[in-house]
């Protein structure tokens, strides 16, 4: 069967680009997941003044929430319209740019996920018993990890909290990286690596890595300069520099992917330059996609 007819009403205008996107992208691989091909949703993205209104008419709750679920077939289940239309679903952009922020993802991320939590609904989910609670939960986790991947091209340029880097920024924290670099303890090695993050108050934070007789507490100069930050109470930054003295481009160690995940955005720069501060400009959502993180610590 042909891509059934998604609808996507876009009320709400200062929807992030790549929106639409993510709607497209969640509702298909729930359809795929939940063997539904055939059948289509509405999903408006709207503002929190609708959704609040529609909250408290529809479900007698009196505040904004971040997505409803309106199945076409409530209450009369064997009544599906043969067009098979599943009904309409609501998101709030500004309450899923909120979540969004606070849980260090893109606002299309949000978006994706609610997508995919309202469809669920639709497709006879729900969340009241415990035990059905876990069997949608694991059911949204398995879809995010198909659907994912298929975001980080948008979240980059997505981001709730756009940043971008100029040439003028690049070369100081290459530079500011391979003089971090002069710094690193490396006796058994010898592999000199220096970053530089720069953090949200505007601050950089040099850090080298610092080798250790037993191995393996030796510690990288990525983990170095975040763990210097978040000592001195930064906890959100804007972009990183990575520089060693090899000829080819330095990228962080699985450790320190995961590590930076715990404060930046998906979208955050990361320079991965060589010994000549030639580099390459990617993101972190780049090198750690599908990351595990504090909204996966869900029971
Ligand atoms: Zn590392």
């Amino acid at each position: 069967m042909a891509d059934p007819g998604i609808q996507i009403e876009i009320e709400y205008e200062a929807a992030p680009r790549g929106a639409e996107q993510a709607v497209s992208c969640a509702v298909k691989a729930v359809l795929e997941a939940e063997g539904a091909a055939g059948r289509y949703p509405c999903v408006i993205l709207t503002d929190d003044e609708t959704i609040h209104r529609c909250n408290r008419d529809f479900r007698g709750v009196d505040r904004p929430t971040d997505v409803l679920s309106f199945p076409a077939d409530e209450g009369e289940a064997l009544l599906t319209p043969p067009d098979g239309f599943l009904g309409d679903i609501m998101i709030s952009v500004p309450t899923a740019g909120r979540q969004a922020e606070s849980l260090g993802h893109s606002t299309v991320r949000e978006i994706a996920f609610l997508t995919v939590h309202g469809m669920l609904h639709l497709l006879g989910y729900d969340h009241i018993a415990a035990e059905d609670e876990e069997l949608m939960l694991s059911r949204q986790r398995v879809i995010m990890a198909e659907v994912e991947p298929n975001l980080i091209e948008y979240a980059e340029e997505n981001c709730g909290r756009e940043f971008s880097m100029n040439e003028s920024l690049i070369s100081e924290m290459i530079n500011k990286a391979l003089e971090a670099r002069e710094k690193a303890y490396v006796p058994y090695s010898g592999f000199r690596v220096g970053a530089c993050l720069l953090s949200s108050s505007g601050k950089f934070y040099l850090g080298c890595n610092i080798e250790n007789a037993a191995y393996s507490p030796t510690n990288c100069a990525e983990r170095t300069a975040v763990f210097k930050a978040v000592s001195e109470g930064e906890t959100s930054f804007e972009a990183l520099a990575i520089a060693s003295d090899s000829d080819y481009f330095t990228y962080p160690c699985g450790v320190c992917r995961q590590v930076l995940c715990e404060f930046c955005a998906d979208s955050m720069p990361v320079l991965c330059a060589n010994k000549d501060g030639e580099h390459i400009l990617t993101t972190l959502g780049a090198l750690l996609p599908m990351a595990f993180s504090k909204e996966d610590l869900v029971k």
